[in-house]
């Protein structure tokens, strides 16, 4: 058996779910040698059926790191019309140069619904400054979004006259899309003129600043994650948290660990401990956040029940790591997520489902900073037991984490 063969059986058959396609090859790659990084490989190389091609890049994304492998592939893959838009998968990998020649082709075909869009857009999200020089050629109103974050500060006049004289919201979206300095600076300085405050701090925070402090919303540098084997990285996922953790106010099931960054192994100054994030293993959502202050006695619950944590209450499957990579996109991604494409990220800017205000701290107030954002969706270790996607938020002065939802 080869992939080729193991993944067509599959996608012939109607009767199973795209989701668990997916969870079956996983699985079925991970008991082959080197994780089955070869296996999916040669088969990206070999293939003509794009059904296949998919699920196997798909599992190389899930992956950190392979730069070669991925590029490899990615070469074969251009020259066929077909198969082209699977490698929009493993853009976040992919050299420079590589991708300037894709987006070249694209630009050049004049032709905006090429199968080359798929890569175009992906660079959009991690490699934006890319597609700037060909602004002009770009049609999609998805990919033109994307391309906001790290627009010129010469942009920001412009934004603010269109709200001041047309009273136009959607100018201070796309300056908050922005993301940096000069943007934050012309939001911060736009307070008065907001009636609705929470839309104003959403937006100062998108742009990268508090609202009620000097300080960055989010922390330097951002890092891509992969879920990977227990022990390859010092970020913990899943397994069983010692002593009590929060407790559903409804149905009384334990909560999960979802992840324990581990502040040593950090760029950032974390002063406060190692944050962890727990979510809830029911599916009763009567609260939309979690929030817990590390304490030298153990873990303080606000608001809600805590008791004892249960092995099988559980949203990642098993004891798991986040490997870290560097965040091709340092300002952050200016569009919307969807949730549900294992899109792991520590540090940087949350990229919201929903744009939405930053948690305050249940025990100062202040504003919180956001720290990591975990992705619903394939594991190499099957699906994690969770929808959309979790947002982890830290006070350092007061050790509180706390994570909101958004589906
Ligand atoms: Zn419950
Ligand atoms: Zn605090």
């Amino acid at each position: 058996m080869n992939l080729e063969l193991v993944s067509r059986e599959l996608v012939d058959d109607d009767s199973i779910p795209v989701s668990e396609i997916t969870d079956r090859i996983a699985s079925w790659l991970q008991d082959q040698p080197d994780r089955g990084v070869g296996e999916a490989v040669d088969c990206l190389l070999a293939t003509q059926d794009e059904r296949v091609a998919e699920f196997a890049a798909q599992y190389l994304a899930l992956l950190p790191g392979l730069h070669t492998q991925k590029t490899r592939v990615t070469e074969r893959l251009r020259i066929d019309e077909d198969l082209v838009p699977v490698a929009g998968r493993l853009v976040p990998w992919l050299p420079t140069q590589l991708l300037e020649g894709m987006v070249r082709n694209y630009v050049e075909g004049d032709d905006p619904d090429a199968p080359l869009v798929d890569v175009v857009y992906e660079v959009g999200l991690y490699h934006p400054g890319l597609l700037r020089p060909h602004l002009s050629r770009i049609e999609d109103p998805d990919i033109r979004l994307a391309m906001m974050s790290g627009a010129p500060d010469a942009y920001v006049p412009a934004f603010v006259e269109r709200w001041r004289q047309e009273g136009k919201i959607g100018a201070l979206d796309l300056l908050a899309r922005m993301r940096t300095e000069a943007a934050a600076r012309a939001l911060l300085d736009l307070r008065d003129e907001l009636s609705d405050s929470a839309q104003w701090e959403t937006f100062v925070e998108m742009a990268g600043r508090l609202p009620d402090s000097a300080e960055r919303s989010g922390y330097r540098p951002a890092f891509l994650g992969s879920i990977a084997d227990r022990g390859e990285s010092p970020h913990v996922m899943g397994g069983v948290q010692p002593g009590e953790v929060p407790l559903c106010p409804l149905c009384g099931r334990a909560t999960a660990r979802v992840l324990t960054l581990s502040a040593a192994d950090l760029p950032f100054s974390l002063g406060g401990g190692d944050p962890v994030f727990f979510w809830f293993t029911c599916r009763c959502y009567v609260v939309d956040s979690v929030a817990v202050k590390i304490t030298p006695d153990g873990l303080q619950v606000f608001e809600g029940p805590r008791g004892a944590a249960e092995a099988d209450a559980q949203v990642v499957p098993g004891e798991r790591s986040l490997v870290l990579e560097p965040h091709p996109n340092q300002l952050g991604i200016s569009l919307d997520a969807t949730g549900g494409n294992a899109r792991h990220q520590v540090g940087g800017l949350p990229r919201w489902i929903t744009p939405a205000p930053h948690p305050r701290c249940p025990e100062c107030a202040s504003v919180m900073r956001f720290v990591a954002s975990i992705d619903s969706g394939p594991t190499p270790f099957g699906r994690l037991n969770l929808d959309g996607t979790l947002y982890g938020f830290w006070c350092d002065p007061c050790h509180v984490s706390s994570v909101l939802h958004q589906a």
